[in-house]
């Protein structure tokens, strides 16, 4: 269960709202009632209203990404938002770096485009000295939030707008400003390298932000530092692991099938029968045919939910991604993502089955030493 839930569709893109978003607008609209003690039906309103906007801005910013993602012909999946933003899951970054320099910059500059057209309208709406005025006074949020009139939510969501592009277009990998000049890099040298740098440039910056917002006792600001500095090093190691398994087939990291197992048997069978193995995926066989897998985890968390007489066909994947022989090593492991292992069919027998473990271990092999395998070319 993914704990969020399908509101629309734009353009063929699910947009979904994680569940703890409604915590979110619980504790809007409680803050709105307890803000306005005069009318507390506008507080609550307000609040929520509030909210709804805010994360309407993070909205655009992700279609901004999404859109143009999908002109460059890159499937988007969905876009969820959460409490703390958006996240759009985009399936892989286009091939050329100016392509990826275009789908980034165009989160921001929707934002961009958002502020300027609300201040073209206030400015129209309200006349220019009833802003001026606005501007010069009360400039600070929570006076605004406290103001509680439509001026003071458009003033909100202006400065909201501004802030959203200009915090993703700090230079620090993975936000929007890191990936832009990556891209930019990567236009002179290579992907890899241009990842590397970076990375580094964004852990710097994430370092040097959370202990600034630690000294100030920030611990929001902490925790995003914390965020950014891990989202650099885990999207490096991506990066190594693409570019390392470059040019290598399925067949050079698959595993042999090993032991097969019948989706009758009990799971304590099978405990005893593994003692000994490092088999990370098992083949479910009934009649010579293939109708599950078994991985490691799913098999030691159902011992300790359903128990040692539950079956394998209770514990098994049904579902199972299928490879050739020939199919890159870089496809295959788009495919695969970080769930459950695939097997590799060739006319029509399965040959052998194929993980993410097994090639995060080819290619920290290949990362000691490069020539441990002849590259076909
Ligand atoms: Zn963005």
């Amino acid at each position: 269960m993914s704990w969020s839930f399908k509101l629309l569709s734009v353009n063929g893109i699910p947009i979904r709202i994680h569940i703890t978003f409604l915590l979110v607008m619980v504790w809007a609209a409680y803050n709105g009632f307890t803000l306005n003690r005069a009318d507390r039906v506008q507080g609550v309103a307000f609040m929520v209203a509030l909210m709804l906007l805010l994360f309407l801005c993070v909205l655009l910013h992700e279609l901004g990404h999404s859109l143009v993602a999908q002109l460059f012909g890159v499937h988007v999946a969905d876009i969820t938002l959460w409490p703390l933003g958006g996240l759009a899951r985009i399936a892989r970054m286009p091939q050329r770096p100016y392509q990826e320099f275009v789908m980034t910059a165009a989160g921001p500059a929707m934002n961009i485009l958002v502020a300027l057209v609300l201040s073209l309208a206030a400015v129209a709406w309200f006349g220019p000295d009833e802003m001026l005025a606005l501007i010069a006074s009360p400039w600070l949020l929570y006076d605004l939030i406290g103001d509680m009139s439509i001026e003071s939510l458009w003033l909100v969501l202006i400065a909201n707008n501004v802030l959203l592009a200009f915090f993703n277009l700090v230079p620090a990998f993975p936000l929007d400003g890191g990936r832009m000049l990556r891209a930019m890099l990567a236009a002179v040298i290579s992907y890899r390298s241009a990842t590397s740098i970076a990375a580094a440039i964004g852990q710097s910056l994430a370092l040097l932000l959370g202990m600034a917002a630690l000294l100030a006792g920030d611990l929001f600001l902490a925790a995003i530092a914390l965020f950014v500095f891990f989202g650099a090093w885990q999207e490096r190691e991506e990066v190594r692991t693409r570019v390392n398994l470059h040019g290598f087939t399925v067949r050079q990291a698959m595993q042999p099938v090993g032991m097969r197992l019948h989706p009758m048997q009990t799971l304590s069978d099978v405990a005893g029968r593994i003692v000994n193995s490092s088999q990370e995926a098992f083949l479910v066989v009934d009649d010579d045919r293939l109708v599950g897998l078994l991985m490691r985890p799913d098999l030691l968390r159902a011992l300790r939910k359903a128990g040692p007489t539950a079956t394998v066909g209770h514990a098994m994947r049904r579902e199972i991604l299928r490879f050739a022989p020939g199919d890159p090593l870089i496809r295959a492991s788009e495919r695969l993502g970080r769930g459950a292992d695939g097997v590799v069919v060739e006319a029509g027998q399965v040959v052998g089955t194929l993980g993410p473990a097994d090639l995060a271990r080819l290619a920290e092999l290949l990362s000691a030493y490069p020539d441990a395998l002849p590259r076909p070319s």
